[in-house]
């Protein structure tokens, strides 16, 4: 396994970081996961661009551009065997020598990226992909779930739930019963030929796969799109609810706290996304 720290490449047991990294001590980082498969990045320039914005919102200043990133990103693809592979990207706020909450003047930020194996890209077929079930809670993180910072204890709790309940994932609403996302992803909801998920806000990530699958479906005329608040109530009725990630790309959900979703079997307008989502994920 071969990583990056710091403008070097080398085996992930030679990486070294100290342990006054904020990163460490504070979680005060950002980061990014970029799938590749065969070598193929998706969606680099996107992920790039978030990983930026989140760096501007928490006050990390690196001189890091999309190409420098870019060349991180296939570097390790290549010296990891290019098969099917999530890169992941981390920048902290780098190494004090006290411990104190107030930026340090003149630090030096930590990069450090590395690849690892996630499955085969999933193809639209009804019985062979991946369906979820999933349960429900109270979405109890912070209140700037738009960075992609490396604190990611809320979330981390809201998986577990999902794990020691025995289902895949846990999806959230705020005190309002408003949907908005799920612990390591964001949610769809179907009704019909319609499809809606929660606007960007502070609520929520705004994922990029959530981008693209909005981008694409809204180019097909059969269906209706609509970011807005979603009820609880609508997740609860819905004819299909999806779950988008970057390493998961859509993944159907059929049973919801123990009940079906819709008839309990993965949906038709699922299969058509899926689908144009396979042909056209490498043009982002
Ligand atoms: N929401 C959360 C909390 C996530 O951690 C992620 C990704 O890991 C997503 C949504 C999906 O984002 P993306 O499509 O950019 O991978």
């Amino acid at each position: 396994d071969i990583v990056f720290l710091n403008g070097d490449y080398l085996p992930m047991n030679e990486a070294k970081i100290s342990p006054m990294d904020r990163g460490f001590l504070f979680g005060d980082g950002i980061y990014e996961m970029v799938p590749s498969y065969g070598g193929q990045l998706v969606g680099l320039g996107l992920h790039i661009k978030r990983m930026q914005n989140g760096l501007k919102a928490i006050g990390i200043q690196l001189d890091m551009g999309l190409s420098e990133w870019r060349d991180i990103a296939l570097n390790l693809t290549k010296k990891n065997g290019s098969g099917n592979l999530g890169v992941y990207l981390h920048v902290s706020r780098g190494a004090d020598v006290k411990r104190f909450h107030a930026f340090p003047e003149n630090i030096q930020p930590t990069v450090f990226a590395f690849a690892f194996e996630i499955p085969a890209a999933p193809v639209a077929d009804k019985t062979l992909t991946k369906q979820f079930k999933v349960n429900s809670a109270l979405d109890k993180r912070w209140k700037h779930c738009d960075i992609k910072s490396t604190s990611l204890l809320g979330n981390v709790m809201h998986f577990q739930h999902s794990q020691d309940s025995g289902v895949n994932e846990t999806i959230l609403f705020n005190a309002q019963n408003e949907l908005t996302e799920a612990s390591a992803c964001n949610v769809f909801v179907v009704k019909g030929t319609h499809i809606v998920t929660p606007p960007l806000d502070k609520q929520l990530l705004p994922g990029i796969t959530r981008f693209m699958v909005l981008d694409i479906l809204r180019q097909e005329p059969s269906l209706s799109i609509e970011e807005r608040v979603v009820t609880m109530a609508e997740v609860q009725n819905a004819d299909e609810i999806w779950l988008t990630s970057s390493s998961k790309e859509i993944v159907p959900v059929i049973e919801l706290d123990g009940e079906s979703v819709g008839d309990g079997k993965v949906g038709d307008i699922w299969q058509l996304a899926q689908t144009l989502y396979s042909k056209n994920k490498f043009s982002y």
